[in-house]
């Protein structure tokens, strides 16, 4: 379609008309160039980078159809349906189809029908879709997730490897290979592999800059902390939770749910059914948290994953970074956050000890695990850290990390430390953590007397440290490496070498201090809030929701959160402004543009009717002086329930934000929020009663008016 619009259009052209987008990011137009002028590429950009448009607008500039080859065949019909809307003419091939779809594609592909075309690589392979090909006018092979010819890594797919079959059955045709894994070898191995020697390498790096890192320490009560974090940042959102066992899956799932949250469990233990279903609420609705083993998100593409949360500890930087980047493939603000604690720390090591692996497998499982713990305790930007773990520098910290956000607190741990460690050296490296500290603080235990350690010279020589502090020092030993933890003797801890310095007082220590737990006053910060327009944001939300319902498509294919966001920001107000929202092409302006307008002007009007009310401005201004609802009735001589009227008009033009206008506690909220959505006619007086008349009718009306309805 995009040819009929324009006549030998450029690539910008395209850009711009087609996808709705002002400019190339990174080294999109470089690597197109080179496409167009029939070169290969082989194009490593960080996940969220912006890959997909260096093949498609090629395809829709060059003639014929371009093949691409991707492994998920669970994503081909969802990159296809994307495609759709932007009007590109779009297919693909897998087993999924029936016989009778797949001769339909066949027959576009030979009418030169097809801009793009997705297949699987074994479907490729196969020489009936080879000699089509033979038959077919082709513009170019984009190869995606070409780190699956890689044997060493955690892709690979045989079928990959037969893919240089292509370079010598179609040698004119331009090949672009792309992929995320942008380390040396695995470079190495896809040039080699596929035979990409003449390609340019395009390199833009790892890092993900959207992505926030944050690690905290468990303090007892991680799954309460997990639940803060959503409830204060990310209420709505999208996001995965990761735990360990199958076990711990179920019980989070259930007890978030209990929370009145969208969580849904997601393990290899369950049917295959629920399983799919699960995973297919989480592409299609809006707000899903799934709870999962890490089993989950290969091939899981959905751009706006908003927050990723890690109940346990990875086993590796490798496997952190590759989980916490399924946050924000869509390059907006996304959240990663972790609690670990000394717990994880000893199953973790335990799982590995006790593994059935070779030794030199063993020894690298162990260096990789040791450096996730470095990455845990570090005190300095973790985005740096992480990156000079891959070989990649990074010259100024973050800024976008705990440690950069909120430095944390060191402290001279050395003579505790020294303390700790000859604890363990008097007591026989033969004991675990907890006894450790017990004989640590003294205390009066029947164990200990049997040990005769009420007679060692630690026995109660830490009473300047609590019993939290005393294990948080400990993990640090051992997460430092001084300290190491033998399970074939039950879980004792042992002294290692790197002990030697800091017991003799060669070597200062310094760490991390502990946080203390804090009763942190629950704050909304969800990623749009900032734009201060959450009515009108929620609107265009529900808005998109069910025009994707309507077609079957996950929300996100309409228009992306981006869209969404610069809408509520600049509120167009014609369909020539909305044409200018980035992601607003040719084609989505014809099919929504109308649509959306309209909602965004309905808001507007509501905005101004509050704007030229004076009486409601006046009671926002008398709030925001501190007064309270009473307050200002009593000040302006009007009753209560006149004053929630305007405070509830206020919150629904946006003007004001629920938290601000009531004096209650996030929770009290939740409370509320969540009974209008168990009752089934919205009304005051239905949710006064279900909630026992506790609350106020102009207190259900403002927090009503603040849930859109
Ligand atoms: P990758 O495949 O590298 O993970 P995508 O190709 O899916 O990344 O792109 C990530 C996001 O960035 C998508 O939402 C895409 O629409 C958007 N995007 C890509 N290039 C541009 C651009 N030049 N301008 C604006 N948005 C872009
Ligand atoms: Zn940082």
């Amino acid at each position: 379609m995009s040819t009929e619009l324009v006549v030998n259009p450029t690539a910008h052209q395209i850009l711009q008309s087609v996808f709705g987008y002002e400019s190339f990011r990174n080294q999109q137009e470089a690597v197109i160039e080179q496409i167009l002028a029939g070169g290969d590429a082989l194009v490593l950009m960080p996940t969220g980078g912006g890959k997909s448009l260096c093949y498609q607008v090629p395809a829709l500039v060059l003639d014929g159809t371009a093949i691409v080859i991707s492994p998920l065949i669970a994503l081909m019909q969802d990159q296809v349906m994307a495609l759709r809307q932007f009007g590109i003419k779009a297919a693909f091939i897998n087993s999924s189809l029936s016989p009778e779809d797949v001769n339909e594609v066949e027959t576009r592909l030979l009418n030169g029908d097809l801009d793009l075309l997705y297949v699987a690589p074994e479907r490729l392979m196969m020489s009936r879709m080879l000699s089509l090909l033979d038959r077919t006018k082709l513009s170019l092979f984009a190869i995606d997730e070409a780190h699956c010819v890689s044997q060493w890594g955690h892709d690979f797919r045989p079928e990959y490897i037969q893919l240089s079959v292509l370079h010598e059955r179609f040698p004119s045709i331009p090949r672009i290979a792309l992929t995320a894994t942008a380390d040396e070898t695995t470079r190495a191995e896809i040039i080699q592999r596929l035979s990409l020697d003449q390609a340019q390498v395009f390199n833009d790096g790892f890092d993900r800059p959207n992505i926030q890192y944050r690690i905290n320490e468990n303090q007892g009560n991680a799954r309460e902390q997990l639940l803060r974090f959503i409830l204060n940042e990310h209420e709505g959102d999208t996001g995965i939770v990761y735990c360990l066992s199958r076990k711990r899956v179920d019980q989070i799932a259930q007890w978030l749910e209990g929370k009145g949250l969208k969580a849904l469990p997601y393990h290899a233990g369950m049917s295959n059914e629920v399983r799919a279903h699960h995973q297919e609420r989480f592409l299609r609705e809006e707000g899903v948290v799934i709870v999962a083993t890490i089993a989950f998100g290969m091939g899981i593409d959905k751009p706006d994953v908003r927050f990723v949360a890690h109940l346990n500890l990875p086993k590796s930087i490798e496997g952190y970074y590759q989980e916490t980047g399924r946050a924000g493939r869509d390059g907006l603000p996304a959240n990663t956050w972790m609690s670990y604690g000394l717990q994880d720390v000893i199953t973790l090591k335990q799982m590995q000890q006790g593994s059935t692996g070779e030794e030199n497998y063993k020894r690298i499982e162990g260096h990789k695990l040791d450096a996730m713990l470095g990455l845990c305790e570090i005190t300095t930007c973790r985005r740096q850290a992480m990156l000079r773990y891959f070989g990649d520098a990074m010259g100024e910290p973050c800024g976008n990390c705990d440690n950069c956000l909120s430095p944390p607190e060191t402290w001279d741990a050395t003579l505790a430390a020294q303390k700790a460690i000859s604890c363990v050296h008097r007591t026989g490296q033969r004991f675990g953590v907890k006894y450790l500290v017990d004989v640590l603080l003294g205390k009066d235990d029947e164990r200990i007397m049997q040990f005769d350690h009420h007679k060692v010279s630690t026995f109660g020589i830490g009473t300047e440290l609590d019993n939290k502090e005393w294990s948080t020092l400990y993990r640090q030993l051992i997460a430092n490496g001084l300290l190491r933890v033998d399970f074939e003797r039950h879980g004792s801890v042992q002294l290692t070498e790197a002990a030697r310095p800091v017991l003799k007082g060669e070597q200062q220590l310094t760490l991390r201090k502990m946080l203390k737990s804090s009763k942190t006053k629950l704050r909304k910060s969800r990623t749009f809030s900032a734009t201060a327009n959450n009515a009108l944001w929620e609107a265009l939300r529900e808005h998109r929701m069910t025009l994707a319902e309507q077609q079957g498509v996950p929300a996100y294919v309409i228009f992306h959160d981006a869209t969404l966001a610069e809408m509520t920001e600049r509120q167009p107000q014609t369909l020539q402004q909305i044409s200018k929202i980035t992601g607003v092409g040719e084609r989505k302006l014809e099919a929504y543009g109308d649509s959306f307008l309209a909602v965004i002007l309905s808001h507007s009007q509501a905005e101004q009717d509050v704007n030229k009310s004076d009486t409601v401005q006046e009671t926002i201004d008398l709030l925001t002086q501190k007064l309270n609802p009473q307050e200002i009735a009593d000040k302006r001589e009007l009753t209560l329930s006149t004053i929630y009227k305007h405070l509830s008009q206020g919150i629904e033009a946006g003007e004001l934000n629920l938290v601000d206008a009531l004096s209650l506690e996030e929770e009290q909220i939740r409370i509320i929020q969540n009974a209008f959505e168990h009752c089934d006619d919205g009304k005051l007086k239905t949710v006064y009663e279900a909630l026992d008349g506790e609350y106020d009718y102009g207190v259900l009306g403002c927090v009503r008016a603040s849930m859109g309805e």
